[in-house]
């Protein structure tokens, strides 16, 4: 259904009066994983803990392929409270021994996808856990890119810049080895 002019500007003007719990209900009322949490639409489940539940994936990749997901709406991975990341890989782990068991895989997957450009298309965090058997066509392989070795010291930086909690532990360990050059006292 196509709103008018008129429609779109009263919902622009609603949409901007709400107060974040309120745009976070709306959100989690168009999820379709926040629908099969709250039952109003069906699932094939497998696991439910206090924080997440996991169930059958309807497009699997191979027989046993399950999602695994929080039960409090976060777009992606870095905005899961770390309070509920136990819980959250606790279940993975519950989950890829016991779909390997049941479908009597020969290795699994587990797989995360964070925004479009990594083809997420639910956006709600979740994990594939994904049983795989010999020859089952499906493929994690890539192209590698070639880096040189100052490009790979630079991202090492960078990278470390984001993490504080570790970087003087691994400057240490550079510096020890005389690849960055020592701090000042
Ligand atoms: P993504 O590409 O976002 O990482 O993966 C989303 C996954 O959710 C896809 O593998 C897709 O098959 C699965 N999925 C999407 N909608 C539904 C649904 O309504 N029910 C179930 N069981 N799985 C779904
Ligand atoms: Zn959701």
């Amino acid at each position: 259904m196509e709103l008018t002019e008129e429609q779109q500007k009263k919902l622009q003007e609603k949409l901007k009066n709400l107060s974040p719990e309120q745009m976070q209900e709306l959100i989690k009322q168009q999820c379709i994983f926040c629908k099969i949490i709250s039952g109003e639409i069906p699932a094939k489940k497998v696991l439910e803990t206090n924080n997440t539940i996991a169930f059958l994936d309807i497009n699997p990749a191979n027989p046993g392929h399950v999602i695994v997901v929080p039960k409090a709406h976060h777009q992606i991975l870095p905005q899961i409270p770390d309070s509920e990341i136990l819980d959250l890989f606790n279940s993975v782990k519950k989950i890829a021994s016991a779909a390997f068991e049941a479908v009597d895989a020969k290795g699994v997957n587990i797989l995360q996808n964070n925004g479009p450009a990594a083809g997420q298309e639910v956006p709600h965090v979740h994990v594939h856990v994904i049983p795989r058997f010999d020859e089952d066509n499906f493929s994690f392989t890539w192209e590698p890119k070639k880096l040189k070795e100052e490009q790979f010291d630079e991202i090492q930086k960078r990278i470390l810049s984001k993490i504080p909690s570790s970087m003087e532990k691994i400057e240490t360990a550079l510096e020890e080895k005389g690849e960055v050059k020592p701090r000042l006292p």
